[in-house]
């Protein structure tokens, strides 16, 4: 499971433009302020690109926090007291390496040019020497337009996490282990951003620090990297797309003891989805000495005050929600003609059931209507009525819709409908009456099998 020639990857059927193409057709994700002609690696997440998000995020959170006892949620303000950053480490220490062609005036990050050639014009020999280029985006807090009003926006969540440790600590009466986990947007001024949605300014995190004793953090650090892989199968990515990267010892800060990336097999190469980064107690210490507070934790078993160390699983919304389109999108032949269907787990599916009147007529319009009603508050619903029956079809398969429900003119008869499955495209009908039931155990079959966390090897 941890290197290239354990796992052979498999490859997407999906390249990038063929995502971002259906992604942008279908209403999931558009080009920023596209009619003033965008915004370099902006995107706006369209109707159904803002459904999966929104399910990605609360599978997280209900497996992070809510199914927990040793995890809890914080939100912490994205612009934040400046000299949060100055005890991080991002003010002084968070760059990237940056070259500049003579050339064509390119900018690139030292580490992704190859060959020494400008990725741009092509040239060689006309790139600058690497120097240090701050990533954090910054503003101007405050009615004066001076730099006593400098703020950042945050590069990441987490030291929303260490700034609350106390606060979150002693309000909830906690105990070591525990975590703080929280979900928002970062910032980040990144050199070069292509590859749609998986680099961008803006993106959202979802982070959680687990606080422990400096004794168990390994052993923690391992079970984090088994529960957050079991997570990605538990929303249905296909194991042969995703591996675990350990850092080799010159890859790691000199605060980490280890750290493993989640990485998925994109169309251009395995790149990182999630850090899960042994961060010791560097994070707490910076902070004790930097604001004068001493953060520790008491242990009253041993009576000692100790100060944790943190391992932190740390993801990327954006990057999880290009990954399931990447991994879903499948093109199949049904009777000649060329069929492109999504294969979204259940739980992450823009729209769970589909209903579809067989065609826009005043008499069949409050059946199906009756029929909308019953479901809507059970599934992610979405009422289409517009061409014929096999355009939807098609339609809903293309944007991962698992089940569609057709109400035709029989059903006004023998109160009965058709379920129309996406995967095997079979139809069966069943009556209203018991169609909550019938939906939801095909939605339950559909969803990914997860293995226990004892059968993770890492
Ligand atoms: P990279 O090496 O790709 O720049 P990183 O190691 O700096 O990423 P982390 O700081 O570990 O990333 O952030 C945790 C997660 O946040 C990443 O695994 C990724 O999913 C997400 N992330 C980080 N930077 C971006 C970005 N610019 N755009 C989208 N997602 C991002």
């Amino acid at each position: 499971m941890t290197d290239d020639a354990a796992q052979p990857p498999s490859e997407m059927t999906a390249d990038l433009e063929t995502i971002t193409s259906l992604a942008k057709r279908r209403g999931f994700i558009f080009p920023s302020a596209e009619i003033y002609g965008g915004f370099a690696a902006a995107y706006d997440y369209g109707p159904l690109g803002v459904e999966m998000k929104r399910n990605i995020r609360e599978s997280w959170w209900r497996s992070m926090v809510q199914e927990r006892d040793d995890v809890v949620g914080i939100e912490a303000a994205i612009i934040t007291n400046p000299n949060v950053w100055v005890a991080s480490g991002h003010v002084s220490e968070f760059t990237d390496p940056l070259v500049e062609c003579s050339s064509c005036q390119g900018r690139f990050r030292a580490d992704h040019i190859e060959d020494g050639r400008c990725p741009t014009c092509g040239n060689t020999g006309t790139l600058s020497q690497p120097r240090r280029f701050n990533m954090m985006l910054s503003t101007i807090v405050g009615p004066v337009a001076d730099e006593s009003g400098r703020a950042f926006l945050r590069p990441e969540t987490a030291q929303g996490m260490f700034v609350n440790f106390e606060n979150v600590q002693t309000t909830m009466r906690r105990r070591l282990p525990f975590g703080i986990a929280q979900v928002g947007k970062s910032f980040r001024n990144e050199i070069t951003v292509k590859q749609f949605i998986f680099r961008t300014r803006e993106f959202e995190q979802m982070e959680m620090e687990f606080f422990c004793h400096p004794d168990s953090s390994l052993e923690w650090h391992t079970y984090w990297k088994k529960e957050r892989l079991r997570w990605y199968y538990s929303l249905g990515i296909r194991p042969q797309h995703l591996r675990l990267r350990d850092h080799r010892a010159d890859e790691l800060s000199h605060y980490s003891k280890a750290t493993s990336d989640i990485e998925v097999h994109f169309p251009w190469g395995w790149g990182e989805m999630e850090g899960i980064a042994h961060r010791g107690d560097f994070d707490l210490t910076q902070h004790s000495n930097h604001s004068g507070k001493r953060l520790t934790y008491f242990d009253p078993d041993t009576n000692e005050h100790v100060v944790p160390h943190v391992v932190e699983p740390a993801a990327g919304v954006d990057r999880i929600l290009l990954t399931l389109l990447l991994d879903a999108y499948a093109e199949e032949e049904v009777k000649g003609e060329k069929r492109v269907v999504l294969r979204l787990a259940p739980s992450v599916a823009p729209v769970t059931v589909a209903i579809l009147p067989l065609s826009r007529n005043e008499k069949l319009d409050p059946t199906a209507r009756r029929v909308h009603s019953i479901l809507r508050p059970h599934f992610r619903t979405q009422w289409d009525d517009a061409q014929s029956i096999g355009r939807r079809y098609r339609r809903q398969d293309e944007v991962g819709t698992p089940l569609c429900v057709t109400v035709d003119f029989e059903t006004i008869d023998d109160d009965a409908v058709t379920i129309r499955e996406r995967d095997s495209m079979e139809q069966t009908r069943v009556p209203i009456s018991g169609l909550v039931a019938a939906l939801r155990e095909r939605l339950d079959a559909l969803a990914p099998v997860v293995p226990d966390i004892d059968e993770i090897s890492v």
